[in-house]
């Protein structure tokens, strides 16, 4: 069972909730997709069972197409959030991670094109690798936080929190509005440009900010 972790290993002692994510939050990667830059969030979801521990081997589907990478920088929640503004969202963040967004992105096309919605591309089990959290206090800006991602030792995916459309904290200011967020649940924040196909035996590396790295292989 997944459970939020530390740096250090140690249980955070918060359910694993929902995660609540936004599409094409960085302009560079909704151009990659042909996709225009939306001027609100765009909101999607992923079940308690999408999550599981990054540290672990990916296990991706088979046979449903292809299954892209997208590295994300994610919050931690730890209080309950409705209708909230920014100074309560301030105080309300637990902890940064690295998470992957894995799409089935053909099938992903195929719902797109029939207006239907995306959860079976992107809610599956385990569609959520998570990596352990760092204390959110450690960050002085949260709108200057790097993230990458390299496969097999080549650099796919750079970009930083500052390239965001919508930042983290107005981000969940406008999640909040939506769905109420209750501790334990996590807000991925959107990936830049360099999504691309994982294939079973690719070597993953996936970074945020100075400290967080996670090393992790897909079967
Ligand atoms: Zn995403």
């Amino acid at each position: 069972m997944y459970r939020h972790r530390w740096l250090d290993g140690t249980d955070i002692g918060l359910p694993p909730g929902k995660v609540v994510c936004v599409g094409r939050n960085y302009a560079t990667h909704a151009k990659e997709l042909g996709n225009p830059v939306p001027d609100e969030p765009l909101l999607f979801m992923k079940p308690v069972p999408a999550c599981v521990a990054m540290e672990s081997d990916i296990t991706i589907p088979r046979n449903q197409g292809a299954v892209h990478h997208e590295a994300e920088i994610a919050v931690l929640i730890k209080n309950r959030l409705t209708r909230a503004d920014c100074r309560v969202v301030e105080g309300a963040l637990l902890g940064i991670g690295a998470a992957l967004d894995l799409t089935l992105r053909e099938l992903q096309g195929r719902l797109k094109s029939q207006s239907h919605p995306w959860e079976k591309a992107k809610a599956f089990d385990g569609s959520c690798p998570l990596s352990r959290f760092e204390s959110v206090e450690a960050f002085d800006d949260l709108s200057d936080i790097d993230i990458g991602l390299s496969v097999n030792g080549a650099v796919r995916q750079t970009g930083n929190s500052s390239q965001m459309l919508f930042p983290v904290l107005p981000l969940i200011v406008t999640i909040s509005h939506c769905f109420t967020l209750l501790p334990g649940d996590v807000v991925l924040t959107g990936t830049p440009a360099g999504v691309g196909v994982l294939d079973s035996g690719d070597v993953l590396s996936v970074r945020v900010g100075k400290r967080i790295q996670v090393i992790t292989k897909v079967r």
